[in-house]
C-alpha cells in the first residue's frame, strides 16, 4: 500500500524533531485532549492527528515529512490554499508596523469597505476575531433591535459555541450525542441559556410568532456534511420573517466569499438583516464579522444600547491579510474553485459508484460533502445523521490518509477545494478514492 510520500527535496523532513506520537503524548499532557479544537481530535474516525509542520498551496506535511493533499484548509479559513506569497507579505509589512494598537486603523476601514461594497443591502458591519463572536455579537443585536428574545435555529446549523447557539448544533458537537429539541449539546451551558433558543429541522419553513428575534441560518448548510437550501426555503424564511417582524440571520462564515463574490445572499437573490462572517474573510488569520442595514448595526455601542467590544477586533493582521485574500477572488476564481469542485465530486461519485459502494457526493458552488448511503441526499439533520450512523466515514477517511489524502476527521464535515488545488491534486484525490472504495465492504 502506497504511503504519504516524504518530500526529501525539500529538505524540510524533520529527523530530529518530534514524530506526531511523541506531540500527540506531550499533547495530551498540557492541552485537554490534546487539541486546541475538539474536531481536530480524531475522536470519531480512530487513532490520533498528525501535527502539521507547514503547509503551501494544497499541501500540508506533517512533523515526520508526509505530505498530504490537504481539503480541510483550516475548515474553510484557507481559500487560496496555504501560505499564498502575497498573503505572507500582507502579513509580513502589516507586522512590521506593529500588530494591534487599540486604536484604529485603515486596514479596518479597508476590508470593511470591501465586506460591504461586495455584499448588497449590507450598510455597516462590524470585526471581530472568529466566527463564534460574530454570531453572538449579532443575535445581542438582533435581540437588542427587536426588544423580543426568541431565537430559532436549525438543527444541524452549526453558529459557534456560545451558549444560547449550542443546541441542536453540527459539526463537532453532532459527532456526540446530539439532542434535538431545546437542550443544551453541552455540559456547562444551563437550560436557562437556551430557553429561548427553538431548534428547528432545516429544509422546512417553520410558522413564527411575535416572540421570535431573529432566525438564524447557514443558507447551505455544510456543518452537517453538505445541504443546499430547497427551492423556496429561504425565501420563505424571508416572508416569515417579515411577516412577524422578525430579522433573518444569514451564517455566512463558511459561505461568504465562497459561495460566490457576494456569498450566498447574493447568490440566492435573497437579503437577510444581518450577516456572520469568518473563515475566508481572515486569509488565515483570527477574524469574523457581523454587518447589516445601518439603522440595525447603529444599535450597536458606542452609538446604541447594545454592548460588544474587542481588544483585537479589526487586528491590522488579519485585516490585511483578509483584504489581500478578498482583492484576489475574482470571477475567474470562483469559476476555476467551482470547477474543481464540480470535478472532484464527479470524480468521488465515480468511484464509489465503480467499487459498488453507495454515496451521494454533492456540491454546492465550491463546497463538496460525501454522504454514504442510497437514494437522493438528505435534506436535513435527520438524513445526514442516518448516513453517518452507516458508520462509513471512518474506514474512508483513514484509507485516504494514509495516501496522503487529508479530509476531516469528521463525518458531518465537508471539503474545501482551494485555488491552489488544480487538476493534478483532483486527479490524485480521485485516484487514491478508487483504491479505498475498492477496499470498503
Ligand atoms: C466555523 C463556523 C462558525 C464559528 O466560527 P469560529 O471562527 O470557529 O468561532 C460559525 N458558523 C459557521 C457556519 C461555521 O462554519
Amino acid at each position: 500500500m502506497k504511503t504519504g510520500t516524504t518530500d526529501r527535496a525539500s529538505g524540510t523532513q524533520s529527523v530530529d524533531g518530534p514524530t506526531n506520537a511523541e506531540l500527540y503524548e506531550r499533547a495530551a499532557k498540557c492541552i485537554p485532549g490534546a487539541v486546541n479544537s475538539p474536531v481536530r481530535a480524531f475522536r470519531s474516525v480512530g487513532g490520533t492527528p498528525y501535527f502539521v509542520q507547514r503547509g503551501e498551496g494544497a499541501r500540508v506535511w506533517d512533523v515526520e515529512g508526509r505530505s498530504y493533499v490537504d481539503y480541510v484548509q483550516s475548515y474553510g479559513a484557507s481559500i487560496l490554499g496555504h501560505a499564498h506569497p502575497q498573503v505572507v507579505a500582507a502579513v509580513e509589512s502589516a507586522a512590521r508596523l506593529g500588530s494591534t494598537f487599540g486604536a484604529p486603523t485603515e486596514g479596518e476601514v479597508v476590508l470593511a469597505e470591501t465586506l460591504c461594497g461586495r455584499v448588497p443591502g449590507m450598510e455597516q458591519v462590524r470585526l471581530v476575531s472568529s466566527g463564534t463572536e460574530a454570531t453572538m455579537s449579532a443575535i445581542r443585536l438582533a435581540r437588542g433591535f427587536t426588544g423580543r428574545d426568541r431565537i430559532v435555529k436549525f438543527e444541524g446549523n452549526y453558529h459557534g459555541h456560545s451558549d444560547s447557539l449550542l443546541a441542536g448544533a453540527g459539526s463537532g458537537v453532532a459527532e456526540g450525542s446530539l439532542s434535538s429539541s431545546t437542550a443544551p449539546d453541552s455540559a456547562g451551558v444551563t437550560r436557562g441559556a437556551v430557553a429561548d433558543t427553538t431548534v428547528l429541522p432545516y429544509n422546512s419553513v417553520p410558522t413564527l410568532d411575535e416572540t421570535v428575534a431573529v432566525v438564524c441560518v447557514e443558507p447551505v448548510a455544510a456543518n452537517m456534511g453538505l445541504v443546499a437550501p430547497l427551492p423556496g426555503f429561504l425565501e420563505g424564511l424571508r416572508a416569515e420573517c417579515d411577516r412577524v417582524g422578525a430579522l433573518l440571520l444569514f451564517d455566512e462564515v463558511i459561505t461568504g466569499f465562497r459561495i460566490g463574490a457576494g456569498g450566498a445572499a447574493r447568490e440566492f437573490g435573497i437579503q437577510p438583516d444581518l450577516w456572520c462572517f469568518g473563515k475566508v474573510i481572515g486569509g488565515g488569520l483570527p477574524v469574523g464579522a457581523f454587518g447589516g442595514r445601518a439603522d440595525v448595526m447603529s444599535h450597536l455601542s458606542p452609538q446604541g444600547d447594545v454592548y460588544q467590544a474587542g481588544t483585537l477586533s479589526g487586528n491590522p493582521l488579519a485585516t490585511a491579510a483578509g483584504a489581500t485574500v478578498l482583492s484576489l477572488l475574482d470571477a475567474a476564481a470562483y469559476d476555476r474553485l467551482r470547477h474543481t469542485a464540480g470535478d472532484l465530486a464527479e470524480g468521488l461519485a465515480d468511484a464509489f459508484a465503480s467499487a459498488g459502494v453507495p454515496a451521494r457526493v454533492p456540491t454546492a458552488g465550491p463546497l463538496v460533502g460525501i454522504f454514504f448511503g442510497s437514494g437522493e441526499p438528505p435534506v436535513d439533520f435527520a438524513g445526514a445523521a442516518a448516513s453517518v450512523a452507516l458508520g462509513r466515514y471512518p474506514r474512508f477517511f483513514h484509507g485516504m490518509l494514509e495516501r496522503g489524502i487529508a479530509l476531516a476527521p469528521g463525518p458531518y464535515e465537508v471539503m474545501f477545494p482551494s485555488l491552489a488545488h488544480g487538476e493534478a491534486e483532483v486527479a490524485e484525490t480521485v485516484a487514491a478514492a478508487r483504491e479505498v472504495a475498492a477496499e470498503m465492504d
